[in-house]
């Protein structure tokens, strides 16, 4: 299966075309998750917190974000990545195409959410797997085919991104997470009205072209 575009709804959410924002759609389901973002240090974590808001399938979703920052990660105790396992339910776990040990350590984390969130429940933990620095070809040590097996061989979605060059690298990773979730696990939120969500995304927009000037 190769990538797939899905964010129709979004690549209309554009601060050039504000006559577009006002298109009334059909009222959506507004949500809320919590997804952690993990993997190892430098494979391009903290460039996933910038998606909050996210229309699938009428569903209007905010995701809160928990991305560690570096300084955490190595000194870490164990107990700290356990709660923060128990306060999220979905995850997305990242490693660099060029950065082989960041990608066997993936298993190993994997089956450990598993089995700390499938014991209190049997629903499928949603979970992503991001193969990222895909623009970094020529240093690539990690195949798509390897990165496409893991995710199958767990039960888990897979997107090869380049997350600091393209802005729809991380949406397409929050829309198949969000693919993921059932309905019963996203809790509702109280509206903050269909306005309040494109601005935020518009302003994601906008922050990212300031950054890439
Ligand atoms: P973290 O430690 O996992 O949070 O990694 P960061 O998000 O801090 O990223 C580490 C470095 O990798 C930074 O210099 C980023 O600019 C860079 N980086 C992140 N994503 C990409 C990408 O898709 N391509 C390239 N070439 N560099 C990236
Ligand atoms: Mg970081």
């Amino acid at each position: 299966m190769g990538l797939r575009l899905p964010l129709r709804r979004s690549a209309s959410f554009t601060p050039d075309h504000p006559a577009l924002m006002e298109v009334p759609g059909p009222p959506a389901l507004k949500m809320e998750a919590n997804v952690l973002v993990m993997g190892a240090g430098s494979v391009g974590k903290s460039e996933f917190i910038y998606s909050h808001n996210l229309t699938v399938d009428g569903r209007e979703i905010l995701f809160h974000i928990w991305d560690v920052p570096n300084s955490q990660e190595h000194a870490e105790e164990g107990s700290s990545e356990e709660k923060r396992i128990q306060w999220a339910d979905s995850f997305v776990l990242v490693y660099s195409i060029c950065d082989r040990a960041s990608f066997n350590i993936l298993p190993l984390k994997i089956q450990f959410i598993k089995a700390a969130k499938e014991g209190q429940s049997q629903e499928k933990v949603p979970i992503v797997i991001v193969g990222n620095k895909r623009d970094l070809q020529h240093q690539r040590e990690v195949s798509s085919e390897e990165g496409r097996l893991l995710a199958l061989s767990l039960d888990c979605g897979f997107y090869e991104v380049s997350a600091a060059e393209a802005y729809h690298g991380a949406l397409m990773v929050f829309h198949g997470l969000a693919e993921r979730i059932p309905d019963t696990k996203l809790a509702l939120k109280k509206g903050t009205g269909i306005r309040g969500i494109v601005k935020t995304m518009s302003a994601v927009f906008a922050r990212k072209r300031t950054d890439s000037l």
